[in-house]
């Protein structure tokens, strides 16, 4: 059997783990035992209960084990890993796979020690089955490595959209068994005691952008962004920005590109004064387009990008939009 642990929103099973339920799907019908089963941890609410199984229904999941206990209503990474033990060590599970989100990635790695096996983070895609080998992304999704899990059992995360979810084409009509995991005092000790709202403005509009202005420190200073302003007002897209800028302070978080930032895919990332750090790379190498403004012909932003301005952002960017502005009037 291959085990899912399934994080649920309001929305019910978040897509991250709908695609890592996709991908356990395709990868079980390499295995004898393929059935795909999900584990959910923490209560669900009433109304939410019915659109959770709804949705593992539509990923073909054969049994929702369901960790019911009011000790797991806040998150805790180690109290989920061993919900989610209880249940592997108990079917025998073959694989535990979950999504690579931060919860995901930090409870497979407690699960992976608990039951000492080996585990592969952000996989995209698995190579063989018998032995198992799997391509993950590594350093930030700048560069991809090839890992063989030995052994009985692995455990593994799914990058995110390194697969689409799709459904199945049958869906089931999953078996819910409720269960109340072992848990000590140790694995109740750290969890999450206090959750802030995200800022009104949110990461949404940046990564779904279809054209993207990035800033960098080139833009010089906090009063530095208003020609960038301009031209991502002009070219209807959302301004991203570099770590450095949001370090300094300049522009919140939110917009921050990278690999602790958001990915961005736009038709069009205009990046300004950004040297291209494989941090930063790692959150925009997927824009159809690139183009570099930059002073300096070598950053590696320009040598990587489609197109290139070498040249001061201050006269270049206030130029392009003089030039816009002509046009669109
Ligand atoms: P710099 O590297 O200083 O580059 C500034 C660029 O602007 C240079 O290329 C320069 O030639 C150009 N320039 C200067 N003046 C002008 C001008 N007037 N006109 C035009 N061009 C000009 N970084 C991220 O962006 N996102 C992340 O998510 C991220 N995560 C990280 C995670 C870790 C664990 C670590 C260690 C680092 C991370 N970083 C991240 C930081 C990253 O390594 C770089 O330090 C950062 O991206 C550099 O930002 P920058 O390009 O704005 O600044």
């Amino acid at each position: 059997m291959i085990l899912v642990l399934v994080e649920t929103d309001r929305d019910g099973v978040m897509l991250t783990s709908r695609e890592a339920l996709s991908f356990a799907r395709t990868l079980g019908e390499g295995l004898a035992d393929h059935d795909v089963e999900a584990v959910v941890v923490g209560p669900l609410a009433e109304e939410l209960r019915p659109l959770v199984v709804r949705h593992l229904g539509e990923q073909a999941v054969a049994v929702m084990h369901h960790a019911d206990d009011e000790r797991l209503t806040s998150y805790g990474a180690a109290a989920w890993a061993a919900s989610v033990v209880d249940v592997a060590s108990s079917n025998s599970a073959r694989l535990v796979i979950a999504s690579g989100t931060p919860r995901g990635n930090e409870v497979t790695a407690h699960v992976a020690t608990r039951l000492d096996i080996l585990m592969a983070a952000n996989v995209i895609a698995v190579d063989s089955v018998e032995p198992l080998t799997v391509s993950r992304q590594v350093m930030g999704g700048g560069v991809f490595e090839e890992m063989r899990l030995e052994g009985a059992v692995a455990a593994l995360t799914v990058a995110g959209h390194a697969v689409d979810p799709t459904p199945a084409g049958e869906p089931t009509d999953p078996e819910v068994r409720a269960y109340t995991p072992v848990l000590t005092d140790a694995d109740l000790l750290t969890r999450v005691v206090r959750t802030e709202a995200a800022e009104a403005e949110g990461t949404s509009a940046l990564t779904s952008a279809r054209v993207v202005v990035g800033a960098g420190r080139g833009a010089g200073g906090a009063d530095g962004f208003d020609d960038l302003l301009e031209l991502t007002d002009l070219l209807g897209g959302a301004l991203g920005v570099s770590r450095v800028v949001t370090s300094l302070g300049w522009r919140p978080h939110h917009e921050q590109v990278g690999q602790t930032g958001s990915r961005i895919s736009p038709d069009l990332y205009v990046a300004c004064g950004i040297s291209g750090a494989i941090q930063h790379w790692a959150g925009c190498q997927s824009a159809k387009t690139i183009l570099a403004i930059n002073t300096d012909a070598d950053a590696p932003m320009v040598t990587k990008a489609h197109y290139a301005v070498i040249g001061d952002l201050h006269e270049v960017v206030p130029a392009i939009n003089a030039e816009l502005k002509l046009r669109l009037a």
